[in-house]
């Protein structure tokens, strides 16, 4: 069984959370640097596939998470007058896959993930300026409250998102993350609006309207498009409600439901080319910094979760650190980069497609497309089980014992 030692995670988003919990679990000595001072969690809502929350269920943390959520048990794609391409009996697809699909606010499942560090873990304002790997183990840099700083540690987790500053020390040759052309305007509603679905996904020319019902009957809402790279600027609603303002109930109803000064707009990065490894000695690539995929499978977030889990499991049962994490290079890599191809793959047939012809042709085949196998298709990707960790007992029985 491997040594236990200190992990620093740069990054305290999903994955870098995830990862902490999972290290402390093993009986690790975490810290968690997030540049950000204060964290706002901006970023509207998002969704957990059963692989997701399995994950998390290995990491004790399951139905904590799932009481922050919403479950969702139907969904379906329509055009913009509202007619149905397709639904989805999403209980059925949870009831195959161990686990409902459930939404949240991204503030709520922060901050919740974030319960179940040991107080003091966490430490914010800590912008990563450097990360190297030597004789004197690994090294961490980062300015903060006192200045420049710097960390010694066995292990640095890399989950500093698709801009990640890991990734350089990792792979140093790797092209970085590139620009998908895909726009997302997004934000959750002020108040609880009726006559939502679930999970309902609009297609129309060139653009595609989501939405997701969260707790309290409030509801996320993301809308995409290609447009060239820009810094967000003025009133967003005024660029969200010319395109999807007219379309069928309840979209209007969300839309005023929300107050402008709330929506988010991002320009969708990945990592189009695959990285050769995750791992270069004590430092392990997680989450977005090892695998940024286009959000079109909802599986983003998911896969940093799976990550997180596989990374803990192999620390727990590998002789030492460098087999733990060739382990974890060989299960996870393959698995995150064939779900990273299939979400760009995805992205084609939604809001890419703009003449009429293609329009057509891309409904009808959808509409003829037989509900199981369209279940089948999201079944794929969210099947997985996770490797085991140790209990909370066996955890407590080994700190007195060893
Ligand atoms: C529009 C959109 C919708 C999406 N919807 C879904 C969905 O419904 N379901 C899903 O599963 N996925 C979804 N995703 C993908 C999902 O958001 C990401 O895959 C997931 O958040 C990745 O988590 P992460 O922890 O790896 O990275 P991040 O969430 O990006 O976290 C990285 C953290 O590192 C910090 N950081 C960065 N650099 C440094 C540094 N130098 N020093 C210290 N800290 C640093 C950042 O501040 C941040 O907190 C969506 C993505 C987009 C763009």
């Amino acid at each position: 069984m491997n040594r236990r030692g200190m992990a620093v995670v740069v990054g305290g988003g999903i994955g870098g959370l995830a990862a902490a919990i999972g290290l402390h679990r093993i009986g690790w000595k975490v810290t968690v640097l997030e540049r950000l001072p204060v964290l706002d969690d901006a970023g509207a809502g998002i969704s957990l596939q059963a692989n997701g929350l399995r994950a998390l269920d290995a990491l004790g943390v399951g139905d904590s998470v799932r009481g922050a959520g919403a479950e969702q048990g139907s969904g379906g794609i329509r055009t913009p007058s509202g007619r149905w391409l397709a639904r989805m009996d999403m209980a059925r697809a949870g009831a195959r896959l161990g686990s409902a699909v459930y939404s949240f606010h991204r503030a709520r499942l922060h901050e919740t993930l974030r319960g179940h560090l040991p107080v003091g873990q966490l430490v914010t304002g800590a912008q990563v300026t450097g990360v190297r790997d030597g004789e004197e183990g690994a090294v961490v840099e980062y300015e903060g409250d006192s200045g420049v700083q710097t960390v010694r540690a066995d292990l640095v987790v890399g989950a500093d998102g698709v801009h990640s500053r890991t990734r350089r020390a990792v792979c140093p040759d790797a092209p970085g993350p590139e620009f998908t052309g895909t726009t997302v305007w997004r934000a959750v509603t002020d108040w609880p609006v009726a006559g939502q679905a679930d999970i309902d996904q609009t297609w129309g020319p060139g653009l595609e309207f989501g939405s997701t019902r969260l707790p309290g009957g409030f509801v996320e809402w993301h809308a995409l498009t290609e447009e060239p790279l820009a810094v967000p600027a003025g009133n967003l609603m005024d660029e969200v409600r010319p395109r999807f303002g007219h379309w069928h109930d309840p979209i209007p109803a969300l839309l005023d439901a929300t107050a402008p000064g709330t929506v988010l707009r991002h320009d969708v990065f990945a990592l189009d080319t695959p990285l050769p490894t995750f791992v270069s000695g004590r430092l392990v690539l997680l989450g977005d910094a090892a695998h940024a995929m286009t959000p079109h499978l909802g599986q983003g977030a998911s896969q940093a979760l799976e990550d997180a889990v596989v990374l803990a499991a192999a620390l727990h049962s590998a002789a030492n650190t460098a087999s733990a994490l060739a382990h974890y290079d060989t299960v996870r890599r393959p698995r995150a980069q064939a779900v990273a191809k299939a979400a760009r793959r995805t992205g084609r047939v939604g809001h890419r497609v703009r003449t009429p012809l293609a329009l057509a042709l891309r409904n009808t085949l959808i509409r003829a497309t037989p509900a199981g196998l369209a279940l089948g298709q999201m079944v794929k990707h969210a099947a997985w089980t996770p490797p085991s960790l140790p209990t909370r007992t066996e955890q407590a029985t080994r700190r007195t014992y060893t």
